[in-house]
């Protein structure tokens, strides 16, 4: 559909200012500039997929060639995490700071109160995705959200889904349903979806809606935020084991230079 062509061109065009990490592209962008080509796309009535990259999900890509796919198509990609700026170092093309998913979607709420863009939340549990909304209305006043759906359904119900947002047309579309599957919900319905800015926003509405933590700000400074997520979820060290081996993988990418 000719509303997906500007994505693509956007990505080719700022081909310039992206490293590749793993093989997948990675904007070189400040967190306002990010935001930037957020509004730019809401101006220019545009889809664009924002996908924040970490670390795992750029190794979980290399075995996976549908993320990799997508990674590679979406319009505008952030380096979310310390692994993905130590990377971007290690590869001597170092990314401006961290731009973490959730600092990128609290941001857009707060320009899409202001510009009075439609917001529309998709994702995690039925009473966080409650909170979360009711959260976010009480922060960004005059947020107008238009639907929200939690992140728990069928396969049946998939297209229904998409149908449901693309009739409340949203400007920004907040999918919160871990990685890979937001991302791929997205690319799987992107033709459905309107002119809108879709961003896979992982566990935000948990943090949103003050189910989940975020880890103390000097902790953030400090690029140990991950370490501080393992330590209250203990279950996600499986997950943060794939951090050495992305760090491992990226150290082979800079010796076959
Ligand atoms: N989730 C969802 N549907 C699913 C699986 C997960 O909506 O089928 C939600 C889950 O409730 C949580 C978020 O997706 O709110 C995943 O958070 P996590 O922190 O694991 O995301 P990631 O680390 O991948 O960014």
């Amino acid at each position: 559909m000719s509303n997906h062509l500007p994505d693509k061109v956007n990505a080719k065009k700022n081909e310039a200012a992206r490293i590749r990490i793993l093989g997948r592209p990675v904007d070189c962008l400040t967190g306002d500039a990010a935001v930037g080509r957020i509004m730019r796309a809401w101006k220019e009535k545009t889809f664009l997929h924002v996908v924040t990259a970490n670390a795992e999900m750029i190794y979980q890509s290399t075995r996976d060639g549908e993320l990799a796919a997508i990674i590679e198509e979406a319009g505008l990609v952030t380096a979310d995490g310390i692994g993905v700026v130590l990377a971007s170092r290690l590869l001597g093309r170092p990314v401006p700071e961290r731009v973490a998913g959730y600092d990128l979607m609290l941001e857009c709420l707060k320009q899409a109160a202001r510009q009075k863009v439609p917001v529309f939340f998709f994702g995690a549990r039925p009473e966080v995705l409650q909170e979360a909304v009711a959260a976010a209305v009480r922060r960004f006043p005059g947020l107008r959200v238009v639907g929200s759906r939690d992140g728990y359904f069928g396969e049946e119900e998939e297209e229904g889904i998409a149908h449901l947002i693309s009739q409340q047309k949203p400007g920004l579309l907040l999918v919160a349903m871990g990685v890979p599957k937001q991302e791929k919900w997205i690319f799987r319905f992107r033709d459905m979806l309107p002119p809108c800015v879709a961003i896979g926003v992982g566990g935000s509405f948990d943090v949103l809606s003050g189910k989940v933590r975020r880890a103390p700000s000097w902790v953030q400074r400090a690029g140990l935020e991950w370490l501080y997520r393992i330590a209250r979820e203990p279950s996600r060290l499986k997950r943060a084991a794939n951090l050495p081996l992305f760090l491992l993988s990226v150290l082979l990418q800079v010796l076959r230079r």
